[in-house]
């Protein structure tokens, strides 16, 4: 590295956090990362209920390549850090209406599963479904998800102008929800591939079609993580640690200096200073908009208008035990009017009458069934709108909501306590200035790709990492940000 040693404060140790910690460190610069939370993860949180850990955020672990390449770089490898063990089953589905459904990373067994759930021609229409997400994927990847933030004419170079027919094949126009139905008759099929738009925090009726890739990239495995996901956040800790990163939690950072023009450090919420050649602001991009950093870098990036966020959710962490539905490890139970869902969180920002719910048995998956009470997470979408409403207020009716889905499809949950729930105001407390948004903005039409911030500012020595910036949210997503975040910064500072 040129000159002396950089010294960096990474606001947030989340995934974007925790990664550019770590490939910066062992580059060669001074690293302090500070978080308010308890401990590394950010979204990933483990909750303790009856003395077990939940997964109380991310549960399916794909992508494994942002990784593999993450650790090696490092000198290191995943296997040595993360016991991960495919999941047989990616997910089940089951429907109100009617049916099950497994999805399996081999294509062909699907494809039966599905022409004995739908018939033959649904079979076939979901082999001319991946074929066309395998070739989205193919674009997208290193053009736009490991690149730093296209604009429409970068994106046409990276791609080639020669190959422009590659990306129009991503149907830039269309919504994932219309390009669904271009292959699918059955309602439920089109419902179960339009419910990866929630995986960005969108829904399917406005999402892009390109979002046919997360199909694809669970295609290409689902990983179970041994011990819990909160694994993933302490082996990141640990990669920037061995390189001389500090961590500090239980302390906020309260306000960005900027001296000069240029970044000058933090204050924490103590008082206490921290000199920095260079800062990365983890958390949600609105923080910075909205002026909790300070106003010297309130304009450093843009609020996220309340019409943009994405989805919050309702979770319920519970040791239960199960009856009358043989759960795997990823288990979806879907309600009969998906768009009216999302019509009523993006719309009348109320939380669905009748909601789709996501169960992850977590002692599921590795061919055991749990004996007595299980750990479970149950999630139901809901609307970001945390910080105007409080959504705790009504906990046992939503709760009544969604116990009341998953009789309909033959699931009894008995849990054995109260367990722990949060809802869009506990999120909103926990991730300031989101509302309780998960995701960042929502992914809206092609131009949303656009619209996501760089990981650079227009205050020099600001950057930015995480799920509310490019390439997007999600865990491996939100990595490859902390990845292109750490580049941008050693790239300005001559390294
Ligand atoms: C319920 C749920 C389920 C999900 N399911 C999946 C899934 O299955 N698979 C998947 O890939 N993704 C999933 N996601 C999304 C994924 O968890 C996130 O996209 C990703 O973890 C976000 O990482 P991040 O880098 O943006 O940091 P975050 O996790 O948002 O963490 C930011 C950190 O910054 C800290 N911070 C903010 N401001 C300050 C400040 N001023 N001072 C100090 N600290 C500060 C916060 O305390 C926080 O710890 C899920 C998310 C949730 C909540």
């Amino acid at each position: 590295m040129a000159g002396r040693t950089q010294r960096v404060v990474v606001v947030g140790a989340g995934v974007g956090g925790l990664t550019a910690a770590a490939d910066l460190a062992r580059q060669g610069c001074a690293v302090t990362v500070v978080d308010r939370a308890a401990g590394p993860g950010g979204k990933i949180r483990q909750l303790r209920v009856d003395g077990a850990g939940i997964d109380a955020g991310p549960t399916v672990f794909t992508m494994r390549w942002v990784f593999e390449s993450l650790f090696a770089d490092a000198g290191t490898t995943l296997g040595d850090e993360l016991a991960l063990t495919p999941a047989a089953v990616l997910a089940r589905h089951a429907w109100a209406l009617g049916g099950q459904l497994d999805l399996y990373g081999d294509i062909e067994r699907t494809v039966d599963a599905i022409g004995r759930f739908a018939g033959s021609t649904e079979a076939q229409a979901y082999r001319d479904f991946c074929a066309r997400g395998a070739d989205m994927y193919a674009t997208l990847r290193p053009a736009l998800m490991a690149a730093q933030r296209p604009n429409p004419w970068s994106l046409g170079a990276r791609v080639g102008w020669l190959h422009i027919d590659r990306l129009l094949r991503t149907a830039p126009l269309t919504t994932l929800w219309t390009a669904l139905g271009q292959h699918f008759r059955d309602p439920r099929l089109r419902q179960l591939f339009g419910r990866y738009a929630t995986y960005v925090g969108s829904s399917p009726a406005f999402a892009p079609a390109a979002l046919m890739v997360v199909a694809h990239v669970e295609r290409e495995g689902v990983w179970l993580v041994d011990g819990g996901m909160r694994r993933v956040a302490d082996a990141l800790q640990r990669l920037g640690a061995r390189h001389g990163a500090e961590y500090r939690y239980g302390t906020g950072v309260a306000r960005i200096v900027v001296a000069g023009g240029r970044v000058a450090g933090v204050e924490l919420d103590g008082g206490e200073r921290l000199p920095a050649d260079a800062v990365v602001f983890n958390g949600d991009i609105s923080a910075l908009g909205d002026g909790l950093l300070g106003d010297a870098v309130r304009g450093a990036a843009r609020r996220t208008p309340r019409h943009e966020r994405s989805l919050s959710a309702i979770t319920w962490c519970l040791k239960a035990t199960t009856r009358g539905f043989a759960l795997e490890h990823h288990n979806v139970f879907f309600a009969d009017d998906y768009l009216g869902e999302f019509a009523a969180i993006f719309g009348h920002r109320e939380v669905p009458q009748r909601p789709t719910v996501y169960v992850c048995a977590q002692d599921r998956g590795h061919g055991t069934v749990p004996a007595g009470p299980e750990r479970l997470l149950v999630l139901i979408n809901a609307p970001p709108d945390g910080d105007r409403h409080d959504f705790d207020a009504a906990l046992p009716e939503y709760r009544a909501r969604a116990l009341a889905l998953l009789r309909d499809c033959g699931l009894d949950v008995d849990d054995t306590g109260p367990g722990i729930a949060t809802t869009p105001t506990g999120f909103a407390r926990l991730f300031p200035a989101s509302g309780g948004a998960l995701y960042g903005p929502a992914a809206r039409g092609a131009v949303g790709v656009f619209r996501r911030g760089a990981a650079w500012t227009r205050v020099p020595g600001l950057y930015l990492a995480g799920g509310s910036v490019h390439p997007g949210p999600g865990v491996p997503m939100a990595a490859l940000s902390g990845r292109l975040a750490a580049a941008k910064l050693l790239v300005d500072a001559g390294a």
